[in-house]
């Protein structure tokens, strides 16, 4: 009897859950938890479009860009992206594509796309076939390799 009454329960949350899951370009499950542990020690690389994008802003590159081995990725200060202040992105709406879909990353030993179990919340994401798509480009483009199922 306890045991169907925990199971209705269990199954219960599960659904709460599931229902309350985000695609991977929402910001909710972020803000719920007031978590930016993903913009500290950052290592999120930069395309071209986003270091067009964040330099129409005003900002210089050498302001946020640091290059290593022909790659450029997010400036750190003090152990967090050059961008964040108090816990929020100075730059939210012009963000770079990576940060826009991080949890998702891409793995190029098992050529696969994953949420990223290092970071807290990333039960509460989801990701389709379009966010895939676009990190399989984004690590393409950055990495100058082929990506396997690349569009
Ligand atoms: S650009 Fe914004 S979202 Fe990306 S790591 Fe920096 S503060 Fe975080």
């Amino acid at each position: 009897m306890t045991r169907r009454i925990n199971a209705g329960a269990g199954e219960e949350r599960g659904e709460r859950c599931i229902r309350q899951r985000y695609p991977v370009t929402s910001s909710l499950p972020c803000q719920i938890s007031k978590c930016s542990l993903c913009c500290h020690n950052t290592e999120m690389v930069l395309c071209d479009a986003d270091v067009k994008r964040i330099e129409s802003l005003g900002y210089k590159r050498e302001e946020f860009c640091v290059e290593v081995d022909g790659v450029l990725y997010l400036k750190n200060v003090n152990s967090a992206c050059v961008f964040l202040r108090n816990g929020l992105c100075k730059i939210y709406e012009y963000r770079p594509m990576g940060c826009a879909l991080y949890p998702l990353i891409y793995d190029p030993e098992l050529n696969i796309c994953l949420l990223d179990h290092d970071c807290p919340n990333y039960y509460m994401f989801y990701f389709e076939e379009v966010h895939e798509k676009t990190i399989r480009k984004l690590v393409a483009e950055v990495f100058g390799e082929k990506v396997n199922g690349n569009a």
